[in-house]
């Protein structure tokens, strides 16, 4: 038997099924939200090229279209247990699925912002998260609490990530790119805006990332400010007024802007914590852990049981795409011998 079970239906999950039906291998691919790439549909444009998000959702959703694809939205995995030589995925229903292997690609979701209730989300309508903010740039409604064009908008970096306090001492990797691309995209939209970024440290670890900061600057006179903010309240005029150290100058200082935009970082998703327990894969914060982070870095303790994408750890889509591609290659390997073996 040549099936796989592929667990969630994001960028991960949707390449690893393209590649393994294309190798004649049957996919099972589960997503438990009604939509593919549910953590794709909000975005506006994509580091680091500002590609629109709809685009890659319309061709990463064309490659499910194949005969050898059975893709179950709605349809959440529980449970997944070893059944002889083969596995059992079971789902919230109850119904159960026999395959040769599984691949985990359950992926991420982003830090609650309500654990930093110092920062006021969820308290000042004028403090939102970057995700909020895709929304406001896809719509090109990008708003303050009164419903007018913002005069100021300041970033925070590091929310939920490098932070001891919220229990994540790991760096998220994508949000201080985001930050820039989003920083941006708002003065396209909004030229008059003043826009300033608060850091620890600004990560340009990509290609083109570091060119995308110069450009910041250069271009769009985005300004960046070397500091945390420690608290964040409301002002008579619903503004909202941040207490922060600029770090490099050694003073404190005091802030209002119309938005304060708190960069979330990524967790393992809940999918990613519960299926990793179960399976005894489980690594630091509750991601996925591989069985060597260098030579078998899809693979896991178990056999047959492989793991790829952003329930491993934060990750962006290019190195997402390229893990699922590795893992399938993996797989493909362990069922050929498999079959061997069987004859
Ligand atoms: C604010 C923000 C902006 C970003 N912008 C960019 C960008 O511009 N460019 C870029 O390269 N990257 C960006 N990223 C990162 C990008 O979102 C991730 O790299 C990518 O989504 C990871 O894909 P994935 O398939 O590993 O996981 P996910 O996209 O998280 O997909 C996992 C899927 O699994 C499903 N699932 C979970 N548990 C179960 C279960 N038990 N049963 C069935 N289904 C399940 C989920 O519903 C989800 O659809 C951004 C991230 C954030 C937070
Ligand atoms: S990517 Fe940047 S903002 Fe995100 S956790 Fe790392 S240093 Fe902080």
């Amino acid at each position: 038997m040549k099936k796989v079970a592929i667990i969630g239906a994001g960028p991960a999950g949707i390449e690893a099924a393209s590649i393994l039906a294309n190798q004649q291998v049957e996919v099972l691919l589960f997503e438990k939200s009604l939509n593919t790439l549910s953590n794709m549909l909000d975005k506006a444009y994509l580091f680091p090229d500002f590609s629109p998000a709809n685009d890659l959702v319309d061709k990463l959703n064309k490659k499910l279209l194949h005969q050898q694809i059975t893709l179950f939205t709605g349809t959440e995995i529980t449970d997944v247990k070893k059944d002889g030589k083969e596995w059992k995925v079971i789902d919230a229903k109850g119904m159960s699925y026999i395959v040769s292997a599984v691949l985990l690609t359950s992926g991420y979701s982003v830090f609650d912002a309500k654990r930093k209730e110092e920062l006021g989300y969820g308290i000042y309508n004028g403090v939102i998260t970057s995700i909020d903010l895709e929304k406001m740039i896809k719509y090109n409604q990008i708003e303050n609490s009164m419903g007018d064009k913002p005069k100021r908008i300041v970033f925070l970096q590091c929310v939920g990530s490098r932070d001891e306090k919220s229990g994540n001492n790991y760096c998220s990797k994508i949000c201080c790119v985001t930050a820039v691309k989003q920083a941006i995209e708002v003065k396209k939209l909004l030229p008059d805006t003043d826009v300033y970024i608060f850091y620890m440290d600004l990560r340009m670890w990509g290609q083109s990332f570091e060119e995308m900061y110069r450009e910041s600057q250069e271009k769009y006179d985005v300004s960046y400010v070397r500091g945390r903010i420690s608290e964040a309240a409301s002002t008579f005029d619903k503004k909202i007024q941040i207490k922060a150290e600029d770090t490099l100058l050694g003073v404190p200082l005091k802030m209002t802007t119309d938005l304060l935009v708190l960069m979330v970082g990524m967790e393992a998703s809940c999918g990613t914590k519960t299926l990793a327990e179960t399976l005894h894969i489980k690594g630091e914060y509750g991601f996925a852990k591989s069985l060597n982070c260098h030579l078998q870095d899809n693979e896991t303790t178990q056999q047959g049981l492989f793991i790829a994408g952003s329930c491993k750890r934060p990750m962006g889509i290019n190195e997402t795409l390229a893990d699922a591609r590795s893992a399938s290659v993996i797989i493909m390997d362990y069922i050929n011998a498999m079959q061997e073996n069987d004859k």
